[in-house]
């Protein structure tokens, strides 16, 4: 028997009234059999419920592992209520399922916690799926370089983005054919979500119909370089207008 603090990523019934569970811990990402959790009475219920915080108590079966006991420690309530917020969670469920593997849980994990703390206190929720999604494209290797011309590496007159070259372009390296011109505000917002540390995710809320941009940007981006489609940000569009 081993203990494990994690948030819930995904549940899916199994059999009678059993669900598989996956949850992401500091360590790795655990999958378990969670035994009756969808009886009516079942107490283990919060335990495994989509992005509660939790202290579980998991041993070894014959076929995996399966969860014994646990405690609720944060259920990001708030995060949960509201149609924004739904979408929100939406897309980072889709983007942490797809892309993080179990040797990027010692990373994530913190930076997982601290969005949904910050979702649940009300703060944008725009603002923090950009930031989420910056982190996860860059913990999974996908980073794109916001410091510098990507080609000449100068670090003035920065006027576009290359999707291609993964970063910034200069105003003399800049080819329209093959390179995406930006404005200063996007330009902004790319950085700004690429650089910012876990301390200070609520230190700016971004603008809206330019955060949308750049959120088109990056699901360009995911799908043609990563190869990873995400459906969720059609959901996030038709919510946030
Ligand atoms: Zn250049």
């Amino acid at each position: 028997m081993f203990e494990i603090e994690a948030i819930i990523l995904r549940e899916s019934p199994f059999k009678d009234n059993d669900m598989m569970v996956t949850a992401l811990s500091n360590e790795n990402i655990h999958s378990f059999l969670a035994k009756g959790v969808m009886k009516i009475d079942s107490k283990n219920k919060v335990l495994v419920t989509k992005f509660n915080k939790v202290r579980l108590e998991l041993s070894r079966g014959k076929e995996g592992y399966n969860l014994r006991t646990g405690t609720l420690l944060n259920s990001y309530l708030h995060a949960k209520e509201g149609l924004t917020s739904l979408a929100i969670l939406d897309f980072i469920s889709e983007i942490t399922n797809k892309i993080v593997s179990k040797d990027e849980a010692s990373v994530i994990y913190p930076i997982l916690d601290k969005i949904l703390s910050l979702l649940d206190e009300g703060f944008d929720g725009l603002t923090l799926a950009l930031i989420y999604f910056a982190k996860v494209l860059t913990i999974a290797g996908y980073g794109l370089n916001v410091d510098s011309c990507q080609i000449c590496h100068q670090k003035e007159a920065i006027t576009a983005l290359s999707t291609m070259d993964g970063g910034f372009i200069c105003e003399n390296c800049f080819d329209a054919s093959i390179h995406l011109k930006l404005n200063a505000n996007e330009l902004k917002i790319l950085r700004y979500i690429f650089k910012v540390d876990i301390d200070n995710f609520a230190k700016a809320v971004l603008p809206k119909e330019e955060s949308l941009h750049v959120l088109n940007i990056l699901e360009q981006f995911a799908l043609d370089t990563v190869d990873l489609n995400l459906k969720s940000i059609a959901f996030i569009r038709r919510i946030i207008k």
